[in-house]
């Protein structure tokens, strides 16, 4: 039986991701760099105060983050693990259907603020449609999450940035599925008057044939598919029941698995 991987999209085996908090109105210079780098990202916005200054006005939000990610943030921004357990559903609801209304799109996944969350809330988040959620905690390494719902940025940014990307970018092991999550606040930036910082980040490893650059909720969905495939037993077919295209390696060949089709593999 030949050995069969799950891929990336188009055989990759190395994805980037950035996930950016608050959606202060420095997120229009930062996604200004992603889009010229060919990089996406999650926003993870507060639906309850979008009307505070400073903030991305609401009206700006489906065009500003076209292409990149619009994900919850709760609607105010408690410290959750300290909140009745109702309110956190609320503030999490709440904030989806802001966000949903300004658009269009589901909005499920999260970044929990000020990264507090406990046991209790990581078990209700499914319920409440929220399929990823990430912490504050960073692991510096390249690992698919463990638990979807405590997903580890690999650095923040002000954590030795580049040389993270310049190791993610010699990893030839295709063996490997690889992810590298950069997460922080485009206030930031501003603050810490470092934007050259990402410029230089995203410069350097935008654009790459290897590298698949998606956001937080594509990456999890496709994982999820690629889960889901039904391999017959002695691996000479496949079915792809979901509706995304899925990517394999089974022996030396690169194999697109698409939606809805059985594919053999022999
Ligand atoms: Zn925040």
């Amino acid at each position: 039986m030949k050995t069969t991987y799950t891929c990336f999209p188009n055989g990759k085996f190395k994805a980037l991701t950035m996930s950016y908090d608050d959606g202060n109105q420095t997120d229009r210079r930062l996604v200004a760099i992603f889009n010229r780098h060919g990089i996406k990202g999650a926003f993870h916005l507060n639906g309850g105060l979008l009307d505070r200054p400073g903030r991305i006005p609401r009206e700006e939000i489906a065009s500003l983050y076209a292409g990149h990610e619009v994900a919850a943030h709760t609607f105010t921004h408690p410290t959750i693990s300290r909140c009745p357990l109702p309110m956190v559903a609320q503030e999490i609801i709440e904030d989806r259907k802001v966000l949903e209304s300004l658009t269009g799109r589901p909005v499920r996944g999260l970044s929990y603020p000020n990264g507090s969350h406990s046991p209790e809330i990581r078990v209700m988040l499914p319920a409440m449609g929220i399929a990823y959620a990430r912490v504050t905690g960073t692991s510096g390494d390249f690992q698919l999450p463990v638990d979807w719902h405590q997903w580890m940025a690999t650095c923040h940014h002000n954590n030795r940035l580049m040389e993270h990307a310049r190791v993610f970018a010699e990893l030839s092991k295709w063996q490997y599925l690889s992810l590298m999550l950069v997460w922080g606040h485009g206030f930031e930036f501003d603050r810490d008057d470092n934007w050259d910082l990402i410029e230089e980040f995203c410069a350097f490893i935008g654009h790459r044939d290897d590298i698949w650059y998606a956001t937080m909720i594509e990456i999890t969905d496709y994982m999820e598919a690629a889960k889901r495939l039904h391999y017959a037993a002695n691996g000479n077919f496949v079915f792809n029941p979901s509706a995304l295209e899925v990517w394999i390696r089974t022996g030396e060949d690169i194999v697109a698995l698409p939606p809805g089709e059985l594919v053999m593999l022999q």
